[in-house]
């Protein structure tokens, strides 16, 4: 299990690790290079599924190659589409879903998230999720268009019915303000 809190990356795959169920359903909303999708995959067990979705081939191919090292690629289905699909693909309920927002390290900084599909796919997340479920997001404000897909997460997050949804921001208060924000979202009730 991540400690430590000086990663945004592992202080979601903690606070999301909770919700997620020997055998359950996860979903990776953006596969990169694959650390999410391994993480997750860790968590559901041989038993479980995880989904994990992203545009570019390159970066399902590295998540590919990641899986396979590590025995777990009979637990993860690749779906090269956008994360807003995800309702069309996802058989759910699910347990947890991680957005890793931006671009791919080491790939093509104008391929990145935007906010007005990113919105969408939060959307369609919580629709996904089981009651006690959580979604996990890491988002980005140093690159071009990463500050306006924080405040449009963060507005998002924060419309959310307090009675439904409880919903938790994290910030590096004493880093610079370009450092990534933690926003994690539990569907509320008790888990089926
Ligand atoms: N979670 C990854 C990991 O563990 O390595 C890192 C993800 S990286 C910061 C962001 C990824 O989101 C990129 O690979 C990019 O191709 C992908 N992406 C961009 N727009 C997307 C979309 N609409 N749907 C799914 N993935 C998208």
């Amino acid at each position: 299990m991540p400690r430590g809190l000086n990663s945004a990356v592992k202080l979601v795959q903690l606070l999301v690790s909770g919700s997620v169920r020997n055998g359950g359903t996860a979903v990776d909303a953006t596969a990169g290079n694959g650390n999410d999708t391994l993480f997750l995959a860790g968590l559901v067990g041989p038993e479980g599924l995880v989904y994990a979705f992203d545009i570019q081939e390159k970066a399902l191919q590295a998540t590919r190659s990641a899986l396979e090292k590590a025995g777990m690629s009979g637990r993860v289905v690749l779906v090269r589409a956008g994360h807003e699909e995800m309702e069309k693909i996802v058989r759910g309920p699910v347990d947890a879903v991680i957005f890793n927002l931006g671009y791919l390290p080491g790939g093509e900084h104008s391929v990145t998230t935007r906010p007005g599909t990113t919105v969408r796919a939060l959307q369609a997340a919580l629709n996904l999720l089981r009651p006690g479920g959580r979604v996990g997001v890491v988002v980005y404000t140093g690159h071009p268009g990463g500050r306006e897909e924080c405040d449009a997460v963060e507005k998002m997050a924060s419309s959310l019915d307090g009675n439904l949804y409880n919903v938790i921001r994290i910030n590096f208060i004493n880093r610079s303000g370009a450092a990534p924000v933690v926003v994690v979202i539990e569907k509320a009730g008790e888990p089926r």
